[in-house]
């Protein structure tokens, strides 16, 4: 029952549940922050739950940043993160292409984390097509302007703040042409100062409609089986000793429930809500173990 957590005295919660546990697999946005601003104390919890032994992982589907991007933002917050310790969806995604063994590139539709990631992977990044950027030609004009470089095995697309219709042009037909069409995550919207703003999902979803498909061929954020691979198999996390804590049930909870975690944690600092929660356990879909307010509700 999901809300049985919540109702508890909040102390019988923590004890009983970092007993069960030597792992926290967290989720960033929502729970460690919001945007740019801490969530109260937060910052006093992670150390309070290292204090006590426990292991941090933080497991964002925020492909903008690299991972050593991801260390500079933590301390800049006043949170202390090494960058193994760090799993983003473009390191993910960077991964899943290396092992493919291309020979050949990556088209990306997305921010730099996603080249720097496949960079240290090693693996090629495509050129944007000749043109450059600029949206102001016809479609007829792009049939001839933006013939899929045959070197392109894989396009990998994440939340694109420049995303244009020739991105999607080129990416469906590097596609079409056969390279392996990857996402970094599927979240359709985020919430950035209490707004939804459309998310990496909108311009997946874009380009699966110009292809007429319903979903790229691998999803590598939460809650893909491929991230659960890394974080088990790459960081070594044994599930059914840990705790995914996250403000979603789509791709948090989800990821926690398909990984058989031991406890899943919904913070209520993000973006479900009590009535989410209570909607899904009415519709059987998936609910947390426990709901608290905020991070720190575990541990203070
Ligand atoms: N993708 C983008 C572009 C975002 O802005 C956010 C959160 O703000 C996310 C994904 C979700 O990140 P997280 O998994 O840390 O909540
Ligand atoms: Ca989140």
């Amino acid at each position: 029952n999901c809300t049985r957590g919540f109702a508890r005295p909040k102390d019988t919660v923590s004890s009983d549940l970092l007993d069960r546990v030597d792992t926290f697999v967290l989720d960033c946005d929502g729970v460690l922050w919001e945007g740019a601003t801490p969530i109260d104390q937060s910052i006093d919890a992670l150390r309070e739950l290292e204090r006590l032994g426990k292991r941090l992982f933080f497991v964002t589907n925020n492909s903008a940043k690299s991972r050593s991007a991801y260390v500079e933002k933590f301390a800049t917050l006043g949170f202390e993160a090494k960058q193994e310790q760090i799993i983003t969806s473009a390191f993910v995604a960077a991964q899943h292409a290396a092992s493919l063994n291309l020979n050949g590139s990556v088209y990306v539709v997305g921010g730099d984390g996603i080249r720097d990631e496949l960079q240290q992977a090693g693996v090629e990044v495509a050129q944007e097509p000749p043109g450059g950027l600029e949206p102001a030609c016809t479609a007829e004009e792009f049939v001839n302007d933006l013939v899929p470089d045959s070197n392109i095995k894989a396009v990998i697309v994440g939340c694109d703040s420049s995303f244009t219709y020739r991105k999607i042009c080129y990416a469906s037909r590097c596609i079409q042409a056969g390279a392996v069409f990857i996402s970094t995550n599927l979240d359709a919207g985020d919430m950035h100062g209490g707004v939804l703003m459309p998310g990496a999902g909108a311009c997946v979803g874009a380009i699966c409609s110009a292809l007429g498909r319903d979903e790229p061929d691998v999803n590598c954020g939460k809650p893909s089986s491929i991230m659960l691979s890394v974080i088990r198999d790459s960081r070594g996390v044994d599930l059914s000793r840990a705790a995914v804590v996250g403000d979603r049930l789509d791709t948090d909870i989800m990821l926690g429930v398909t990984g058989d975690a031991a406890v899943t944690v919904l913070t209520l600092s993000g973006v479900a809500t009590v009535e989410d929660v209570a909607q899904a356990a009415a519709d059987g879909g998936v609910v947390p173990t426990t709901v608290v307010p905020r991070l720190s509700a575990l541990v203070f």
